[in-house]
């Protein structure tokens, strides 16, 4: 249960003063439903109005606040022009001007030979000193009614800055004082606000430096959600070791078995990942181990090897990927070696229903078959085994924490092995996965070719089709990946649809089609139509991005690759250069392309190293849209900024492991304050993993 300490933070927007359901609602989408969302709301910039000066030496465009006497009122000399009000600091003159002004209204809030204060911008009009609808207009004993400084907030439709100040400043009035969970030294070492001092702070910024990721309120606050992130992925993970793994050691007859059925020995990199992984298995506690390899690194053999081990062991190991024609593919590839291995292998997924379906699941809980392929339907309610020892899941970063979690719960002590082919730098993996172990691929198996890239604007389309008709003759297959709309998934087929039936004009029978919203046998049919023809062109979207394996295919084309990221592209070209012919990749670009646009496509020319990509993309374009944020599986943090603020994680990622050293249960004083932390950035679920929570 969440402590009642923060319960002012988590009460609805609607609670604050002045705000009603029609602001509730835009507050929900500018910020969120609660008041500790509007807490994380961080000011981008500030006006500052601490300048004053006299009317003589005021400089035109910059944000003012003069005492000034009311001379005279001026109408309008058209219905155009303004209200002129006509003033002096008693030196010099200048003028306030209001267009379609109330006139008796004008005449109240500045009454003739009376002083007020005004502030706004100046500006000069025909020569003369001017401010135009000022921001405040007060009387002289009335000064300090109005910041002098103001944060300045991202706004959505329907909200104005002086809307969202007030409400901001009421939830942060609201923010109760909390226990300190962060180490007085350090709080003093880096010169740190205690949390209630930092939130005002952020919010109530004094100069520029104080809205930049350095200033030390926001360093505060951010390093306060990395603990919350890393002590959360500690209490998970210790959570999912102690429930006491159970020592799986083979004796690598089924593993011989299925290496004498491959076509190829394994890379040295795949030999030390699995002598990694057995290692890990064959230790008393549960595994938790990030397989990381770039796009045909070969990961799938290092995953089957942990599985014929489990197996060896007398249990059931289960290899769940995020689309069901991964979970095909890989199905087909496992098959043979399985059965070289003497072993039933099962599929299951989504479209399984009724008879084989409920076949599938007896064959798993009566353990005849020992190893099970399939999507995310493996960890659906009615799914059991025998004695699951073994869960890989493939292409990690499309599942939650929670999926991987329930997995592993349909068996005892269950080690989790999950891969990944987007090589998420170092500083995203510890948002994602804490301190995991980690093996990495760096290999790549032999006889793979760099992929020559060209980039080339989409006027010259032509001649990439009279190309690919070439590349056609000389027996090519050919990926062509058209673009990502993102807003709308129809618009992103209607693309597809208009290239497929154009490139079926140019080369008719030859071309087939895949995207997201066919049904699954669909599906299958066109990739079976590409890999085994008659079909030498697939138009896809992007659903080919992940794992798929058509060996044969060496030319890939990508339309609009600007609207692509760095790391989804180098995925996408991942499906070439597998086999042992030349392959090409064409970007294709819709010109003016923006520096960073060039920059990146540049990149990809350049490099075909996975880690320093995704290293780049992460520089050019920010944590959050790396991967994609819908399916990346990643954490999005309200206040840390992973590009600029990686030395924080790196020290929270410390700070958490101390304190499982430490005081792994959170007991105390200090366990107490931590408790606190983690429903602040509501990590409840970590919290429930100790014992008097
Ligand atoms: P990924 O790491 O992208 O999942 P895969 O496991 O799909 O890569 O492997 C890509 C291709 O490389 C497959 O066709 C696979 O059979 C092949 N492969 C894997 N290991 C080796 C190896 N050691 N030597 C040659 N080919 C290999
Ligand atoms: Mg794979």
């Amino acid at each position: 249960m969440r402590p009642d300490v923060l319960n002012p933070l988590f009460a609805e927007v609607s609670s604050l003063p002045g705000i009603g359901p029609r602001l509730t609602k835009l507050f929900a989408r500018l910020a969120g439903p609660r008041a500790l969302d509007l807490c994380w709301h961080l000011p981008v910039g500030l006006v500052d109005r601490r300048y004053r000066p006299a009317v003589e030496e005021a400089e035109p465009g910059r944000i003012a606040t003069l005492k000034l006497r009311v001379m005279a009122h001026q109408k309008p000399v058209s219905p155009r022009a303004p209200w002129n009000v006509l003033c002096t600091d008693g030196q010099h003159d200048m003028d306030l001007a209001y267009f379609r002004a109330n006139e008796g209204w004008l005449q109240k809030l500045l009454p003739l030979g009376e002083w007020r204060v005004v502030s706004g911008r100046l500006e000069i009009f025909n020569g003369r000193l001017q401010m135009t609808h000022p921001d405040y207009v007060v009387a002289p004993d009335e000064d300090d009614d109005f910041p002098l400084i103001e944060p300045l907030y991202p706004l959505t439709s329907g909200l104005t800055q002086r809307v969202v100040q007030k409400a901001v400043a009421a939830a942060v009035k609201r923010a109760p004082q909390l226990p300190e969970w962060q180490d007085e030294q350090l709080l003093q070492a880096r010169g740190w606000p205690g949390w209630r001092g930092a939130l005002q702070a952020v919010h109530q910024p004094q100069q520029q430096a104080d809205l930049q990721p350095v200033a030390p309120a926001r360093q505060r606050l951010a390093y306060d959600e990395l603990l919350a992130n890393q002590l959360a992925l500690s209490l998970i993970r210790r959570n999912q070791k102690r429930a006491a793994g159970r020592p799986q050691r083979g004796n690598g007859e089924l593993l011989q078995a299925a290496l004498r059925a491959l076509p190829f020995p394994l890379t040295g990199s795949q030999e030390r990942a699995v002598e990694e992984i057995l290692a890990d298995m064959a230790a008393p506690h549960r595994m938790l181990r990030l397989l990381q390899g770039d796009v045909g690194s070969g990961k799938t053999v290092v995953a089957l090897m942990a599985m014929l081990t489990a197996v060896e062991a007398g249990q059931q190991a289960a290899l769940m990927a995020p689309t069901e024609i991964l979970a095909r593919q890989h199905y087909g590839t496992l098959l043979p070696l399985a059965q070289a291995a003497g072993l039933k292998i099962e599929l299951l997924t989504g479209r399984d229903k009724g008879g084989t379906r409920r076949t599938t699941l007896e064959r798993l809980q009566s353990g005849e078959a020992a190893l099970a392929v399939g999507t995310h339907a493996l960890f659906q309610e009615d799914v059991a085994f025998r004695d699951l020892g073994l869960a890989v899941i493939d292409e990690q970063h499309r599942f939650g924490v929670h999926q991987r979690l329930q997995l592993a719960q349909k068996g005892k002590g269950v080690d989790v092995l999950v891969t990944t082919a987007t090589p998420i730098p170092r500083t995203l993996v510890l948002t994602a996965y804490g301190d995991m172990d980690v093996s990495r691929l760096t290999e790549k198996p032999a006889g793979r070719q760099a992929v020559d890239t060209r980039t080339l604007p989409l006027e010259r389309l032509g001649e990439v089709i009279t190309a690919l008709g070439r590349a056609l003759q000389r027996g090519a297959k050919i990926y062509w990946v058209c673009p990502l709309v993102a807003e709308s998934e129809a618009m992103d087929l209607a693309d597809a649809e208009a290239r497929f039936e154009s490139l079926s004009e140019q080369f008719p029978g030859r071309v087939a089609l895949l995207h997201g919203q066919m049904k699954g046998p669909e599906k299958d049919a066109a990739m079976e139509s590409f890999a085994e023809g008659p079909a030498d062109i697939l138009v896809a979207t992007t659903v080919i991005e992940v794992g798929v394996d058509v060996p044969a295919a060496t030319v890939m084309v990508i339309e609009q690759a600007e609207r692509f990221g760095l790391a989804q592209l180098h995925q996408l070209r991942g499906r070439i250069g597998r086999g042992t012919e030349r392959s090409t990749c064409l970007l294709l670009y819709k010109p003016p392309l923006g520096k960073t646009a060039h920059e990146r496509l540049k990149i990809l020319r350049e490099s075909d190293d996975g880690f320093r990509i995704a290293e780049e993309d992460l520089r050019l374009r920010g944590a959050g849209e790396l991967l994609g944020t819908a399916q990346s599986g990643l954490p999005r943090f309200r206040l840390a900024e992973v590009e600029t603020q990686g030395d924080l994680l790196e020290m929270a990622r410390d700070h958490a492991s101390l304190v499982m050293e430490r005081n792994p249960e959170l007991q105390g004083a200090e366990g107490e304050a931590l408790r606190i932390l983690l429903y602040l950035f509501e990590r409840d679920t970590a919290v429930r993993y100790l014992r008097s929570g």
